[in-house]
């Protein structure tokens, strides 16, 4: 390829509202172009980059036997009926009618059209497993749609469904497509862990994420000092808390010896003013949590969450925990001083005493980490009064589940070690979806025992179009883009510093002809523009190396550049250059 036939426009600024440095160097780089808020066209460029990973996971995938398909963009809005999720999945899904009123969707993932496929094809478990997978655009009307491709509202997703005869397969495809994704990411070359994670609007029951390590990544991960462990922080667990994180104690470490007794705390609302005013540390306090539940319908229910003084509720682990008992909730949103009086609730003074036959709810929850907690401060559900001295085993049917949210400092759940927090950028997610979709589509099969059974199914996503600027937030530097390991930008540039030179234009035109001869993806920049022009667009889009062609031909030397740290590399010009060209490649790449 010549530069000066490619279609490409560089930039010396990046628009206004690009705050990453993936998003401004995609832009400025001309790799793509917006047309619209979260919609993007794929320039030469970007598209040959996109290529690059479709390459890669196509290659991975058709190794693990995994077949190929395309489905529709547009879906039938009755499938999504069927599967319950068309009310369910909330206003990222674009709903729309065509000419005669039929109405439709358009794919934000393919659950309910794969499981029509199989539906329609799988008959006995003769035939299973199957994996059907494919690289598409998807839509999702997301509220906030920003960073470029990094949250776009049309993008492209590589997603896979598997269909099993047992749990035990799935359990092996899961596996085998973690060991697949793991290929996946160390080929693109970047920095990655896999992590546990919640399953989200897609259902299922054991997932796993795939996460580019990255500041401005958006979501938090918390990660074992000493073990393997990690998960999103949205269902990260921790080993039972039976002391105050020595970093944040106030008071004294042990619990506070007090009788039970009603103490008047005239206008002590918050933990922090009962800490100081007892001289208690909050680990010590119940921290009483009052959100509320919304489900599609806009209806709503109170829900309690009970934690530590010096704990957080973690929102998601708290939704998945009502969703066990009524699946129809869809977000939780802090509930108002109005709304918690008209149940007869005193804000600021909430606690378990009674609380079930005051609100009548169904939904109140203690954090693991209180389970045999004793010497407890907490509300008296009465204003300007704490209960001191309560032992909560002396409650009976209460609900511990880990609704907290997992913290620095908090100790790992399999090997006791030190947790922290570190951010990532989902690139991947893979799911043991079970029968859900199978079951409320009648997608079944026939067992051995002739039998009919619902179709066991697993589901594996990853961000194709996520992946381009992830591996910049992670590699790229302050003069522009750095690729990956196979996800790259042209083996090398060669770049003729000054084009109305004849020697330099036959010398460096002859190694283009031989690099391409040879099968190496190359590029010619034979534009005729400053050579300072030429070095910046090296460094901005960030070709693997640069062969500079300029002065030093006259004395039998050129230059070979990495863009990776920008390394020089002398060479002689002889019967040899190309050779030890290709060998430095070889060896640097
Ligand atoms: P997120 O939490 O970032 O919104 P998600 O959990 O909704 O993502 P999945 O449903 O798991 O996403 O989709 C599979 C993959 O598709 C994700 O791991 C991500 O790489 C990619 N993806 C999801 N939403 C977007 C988007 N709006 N723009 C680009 N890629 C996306
Ligand atoms: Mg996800």
């Amino acid at each position: 390829m010549r530069f000066s036939q490619l279609f490409v426009n560089t930039l010396k600024d990046a628009p206004k509202d690009a705050v990453l440095k993936s998003h401004q160097y995609l832009m400025r780089g001309g790799f793509i172009q917006q047309v619209g808020s979260g919609i993007y066209n794929f320039l030469p460029l970007g598209k040959k980059l996109l290529d690059k990973v479709r390459y890669i996971i196509k290659e991975e995938m058709d190794k693990t036997g995994a077949q190929e398909i395309l489905m529709g963009f547009v879906t039938p809005a009755d499938l999504w009926r069927e599967s319950g999720r068309y009310e369910k999945y909330g206003r990222e899904l674009l709903r729309f009618v065509d000419r005669k009123d039929n109405e439709f969707v358009l794919g934000p993932t393919h659950e309910e059209v794969v499981t029509f496929i199989a539906k329609n094809g799988v008959k006995s478990y003769k035939q299973l497993p199957i994996h059907l997978y494919q690289i598409h655009t998807k839509f999702r009307d997301e509220v906030r749609p920003r960073f470029g491709l990094m949250r776009g509202r049309e993008f492209i997703m590589k997603d896979g469904y598997s269909f099993h005869s047992s749990f035990e397969d799935l359990d092996r495809e899961f596996d085998v497509m973690e060991q697949t994704y793991k290929k996946i990411l160390e080929r693109i070359g970047v920095d990655f862990k896999i992590v546990e994670a919640d399953s989200g609007a897609i259902g299922g029951s054991g997932s796993k994420e795939f996460m580019v390590l990255a500041p401005c990544g958006e979501d938090t991960i918390v990660v074992c000092k000493n073990c393997e462990y990690g998960a999103n922080v949205e269902i990260g667990s921790r080993a039972l808390r039976v002391s105050p994180r020595p970093n944040e104690l106030r008071y004294d470490k042990n619990p506070p010896k007090a009788e039970f007794a009603r103490f008047y705390t005239p206008n002590i609302k918050s933990i922090e003013s009962l800490s100081e005013f007892f001289k208690v540390d909050r680990f010590y306090l119940l921290k009483a949590v009052v959100k509320k539940a919304i489900r599609a319908n806009g209806s709503f229910e109170l829900v309690y969450g009970f934690v530590r003084g010096d704990d957080e509720i973690e929102e998601t682990k708290l939704l998945n925990t009502i969703n066990r008992v009524d699946s129809s909730f869809l977000s939780l949103e802090d509930a108002e001083l109005e709304e918690m009086t008209q149940v007869g609730l005193e804000a600021g003074f909430i606690g378990p005493y009674g609380l079930g036959h005051i609100t009548q709810s169904q939904y109140i929850y203690f954090d693991e980490s209180l389970r045999e907690a004793q010497g407890l401060i907490c509300g008296a559900n009465e204003k300007d009064y704490h209960f001191v001295g309560v032992d909560l085993d002396t409650f009976e049917n209460l609900n511990f589940v880990d609704i907290a949210k997992a913290q620095e400092g908090d100790l790992c759940p399999k090997c006791q070690g030190e947790l922290y927090y570190t951010k990532g950028i989902e690139v991947g997610h893979i799911f043991k979806l079970g029968t859900k979709y199978s079951h409320a589509m009648n997608a079944q099969f026939l067992d051995k025992d002739g039998k009919i059974q619902d179709l066991i199914m697993g589901c594996y996503g990853f961000g194709v179009s996520r992946i381009l600027p992830a591996i910049l937030e992670q590699k790229s530097d302050e003069l522009g883009c750095v690729w990956g390991k196979e996800v790259k930008l042209f083996d090398l540039a060669i770049i003729i510093s000054n084009v109305k030179d004849n020697t330099q234009n036959e010398f460096a035109t002859k190694i283009y002809e031989e690099c391409k001869a040879r099968g190496i993806d190359v590029l010619l920049d034979d534009r005729d523009e400053r050579f300072g022009v030429k070095m910046k667009d090296f460094e901005l889009l960030g070709f693997s190396f640069a062969l500079i062609v300029g002065k030093g031909l006259n004395d039998g030397r050129v230059e070979l550049i990495k863009r990776k740290g920008l390394e020089k590399f002398e060479l002689q010009c002889d019967e040899n250059t190309l050779e030890n060209l290709l060998g430095i490649l070889g060896r640097n790449s």
